[in-house]
């Protein structure tokens, strides 16, 4: 029988530092959520090669006693904690005692403390794991604390990180939402001798959100309060014409705590339903606040996720807080003035919106714009790609239009106003689904397209052959080398059956080949940190769960070729138009325009048939013509 041990300390703290700190960033989260705890009104962050080399981080806050540094930085030890009971009403971001501990395993450690009244600070250092004693020292009051080559000890973990930029970008989004969450205190961040951020202590939220994410972000956020429930609800929204391709610009904090929350997140896209096109999200700052026995903390080893006593509530209060909101706004004003690309001014941080189903639409329709010229009297696709231009209104079109009445998107059918543009003078806005000079095919209950040709009728299935033209399109970019990997800001991670797992990781190389960078992170949870740019709006845990279906149920493993066909029939899937949404004029030529261009215009890449065609000759027989 294998003999039974228990572990040294060293190596639970080994184990407890794989949960907790994860990479540079974790470790900024950890002190920069101590220092808050601290009091502190001022905190000042300077990081080396992305935090690789060196995280400091200093504050002003209550400081440490001199005689209990050792217990700081010694696990499960904490001020912050004293009873079970206490863990029903957290009031600090931190409670669990571990951060220190597991920070000074992993790292060079340098801890230096002075407490309000005290004459004189100490100091304190760890070098994985192994503590020296405490030494009086002149510091000010407060506390500063470096971690310097992260890791070191642990290669497996140091090889895990990315580089530098990929890194500081996750630091940044850390810093981010801890700025985010006390505006009431002075943060700075400094990355190799430059200063990133520099952020006074200040009443106005909607300033400090425009410091970190721009102007743009900053000048279309709509105000939003509720009380109307058990949450204290605070912050502000973004006017749908402002959207980005992933949920990552929805900004929750529960009590001051960044939170990520599939409910929430639900009920922000219920909200913004018939505003935003699909794969779109929104964007959101909101403060929620309640009272801390209502909520547990302690489900998620970083703390990003809560479990409400009452979920269903919240969710209700947050989604009927904006709908009640947005009611009452007029969204169409800024229709015109504002355009969707980017406003993101995180620095070191990927800011290139990802290729996704709306940029894919709205060159869709930047073809179709283009003006017929002497030699091509239809419209055709330009030789360049399309450029980034300030948007041309279909996320606009269905703000102006589209206000949903009911849950149901697909029972959204306000006729829309004519594209933000210009219209041609004496032309009323043509009714979308009327064949008006120049719109080569009629649509009708707003899925199919009907269009004549030399031999017939043809009633095109509009989702089918968007499908297939943009299949045909990707194939012909993967072909090229060209399909785009995304780093993921925040890694994330998807939880799978032990099969799924062991299915993912066992192919490892295979998905690094697609462009998808998966690891283990214990239990049966991968973490994705990379993705291909293309899917952007499509949720890691689905890719992943349809991918290793493709990859078990074969029985044999199938090769790169089967999974990137398997990648590009859900890119094309996800990013075509429905059945359901209703056309406009451009959108309806750039479609028809296209068909000729693909090689296969007859079949979806599912098989099904995009086109049926009624001949001439068979209408003329059923019509006893002949
Ligand atoms: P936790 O935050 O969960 O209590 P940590 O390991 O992060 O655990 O910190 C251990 C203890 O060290 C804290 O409870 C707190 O008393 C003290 N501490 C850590 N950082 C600071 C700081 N910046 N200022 C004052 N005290 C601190
Ligand atoms: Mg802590």
């Amino acid at each position: 029988m294998p003999e039974i041990r228990a572990l040294s300390s060293s190596l639970v703290n080994k184990i407890a530092a794989g949960e907790v700190i994860e990479r540079p960033a974790s470790v900024v989260k950890e002190l920069l959520e101590n220092a808050v705890d601290a009091g502190a009104t001022r905190i000042d962050v300077t990081v080396e090669q992305g935090g690789s080399q060196l995280i400091r981080i200093s504050d002003n806050g209550c400081g440490i006693a001199a005689d209990q540094l050792a217990l700081a930085v010694t696990s499960h030890a904490t001020s912050k904690i004293r009873s079970a009971d206490d863990l029903f009403r957290i009031g600090t971001l931190g409670f669990r005692g571990e951060a220190l501990a597991s920070i000074a395993e992993v790292s060079q450690f340098r801890l230096v403390s002075r407490e309000t009244d005290a004459t004189a600070g100490a100091e304190l250092e760890v070098n994985a794991g192994e503590m020296e004693p405490a030494v009086p020292c002149g510091c000010p009051v407060g506390t500063v604390i470096e971690a310097r080559n992260l890791f070191f000890n642990t290669p497996v973990r140091r090889k895990f990180m990315r580089t530098t930029q990929t890194e500081m970008g996750h630091v940044s989004e850390a810093f981010s939402r801890i700025a985010l969450a006390h505006p009431d205190i002075h943060f700075s961040l400094q990355h190799n001798q430059r200063s990133l951020f520099d952020l006074p202590a200040t009443k106005d939220w909607q300033g400090r959100i425009a410091t970190l994410f721009g102007r743009e972000v900053a000048d279309s956020l709509i105000w939003v309060a509720g009380d109307d429930g058990p949450v204290r609800l605070r912050g502000f929204v973004a006017n749908p014409s402002l959207s980005r391709g992933n949920n990552r610009m929805q900004y929750l904090f529960l009590n001051g705590r960044f939170i990520r929350d599939r409910s929430l997140a639900h009920a922000l896209g219920e909200a913004y339903r018939g505003l935003l096109m699909t794969g779109r999200h929104s964007v959101v700052f909101l403060r929620l606040e309640v009272e801390p026995e209502t909520v547990d903390v302690n489900v998620h080893p970083t703390k990003l996720e809560v479990r409400f006593q009452d979920s269903g509530q919240v969710y209700r209060q947050l989604l009927s807080t904006l709908r009640a909101r947005f009611l009452s706004t007029d969204l169409t004003a800024r229709a015109d003035s504002v355009n969707d690309s980017g406003g993101d001014v995180m620095p070191a941080t990927d800011t290139r919106e990802p290729h996704h189903a709306a940029r894919q639409r709205e060159q869709l329709v930047e073809w179709a714009r283009r003006p017929p010229t002497a030699d091509s009297p239809t419209y055709g696709p330009p030789a360049e790609p399309a450029k980034e231009q300030a948007s041309l209104g279909l996320e606009f079109s269905r703000a102006h239009a589209s206000f949903p009445s009911s849950d149901e998107r697909a029972a959204v059918d306000v006729p829309r106003s004519h594209e933000s543009g210009p219209q041609p003078s004496g032309e009323p806005p043509p009714p979308v689904g009327v064949t008006t000079a120049g719109c080569p095919a009629l649509q009708v209950h707003n899925r199919y397209l009907i269009t004549e040709t030399d031999e017939g009728v043809v009633v095109i299935d509009q989702h089918a052959l968007h499908e297939r033209i943009l299949y045909e399109e990707l194939r012909e970019k993967m072909e090229a080398g060209e399909l785009e990997t995304q780093s993921l800001l925040v890694p994330e991670p998807v939880r799978l059956t032990p099969a799924e797992a062991a299915a993912v990781l066992d192919a490892t190389e295979l998905f690094h080949e697609l462009g998808i960078d998966v690891a283990p992170f214990g239990g049966d949870t991968v973490l994705v940190s990379s993705y291909p740019a293309m899917l952007a709006n499509i949720r890691p845990d689905e890719l992943l769960k349809q991918l290793v279906e493709k990859l078990t149920s074969t029985g044999q493993s199938p090769d790169r070729r089967d999974l990137l066909d398997e990648l590009l029939h859900m890119i094309s899937c996800k990013a075509a138009i429905k059945a359901g949404d209703r056309l406009s004029r451009e959108e309806i030529s750039a479609l028809i325009e296209r068909r000729g261009l693909v090689q296969d215009s007859h079949h979806c890449p599912h098989g099904r048939p995009t086109a049926l065609v009624f001949t001439r000759e068979e209408l003329d027989r059923r019509f006893k013509r002949i």
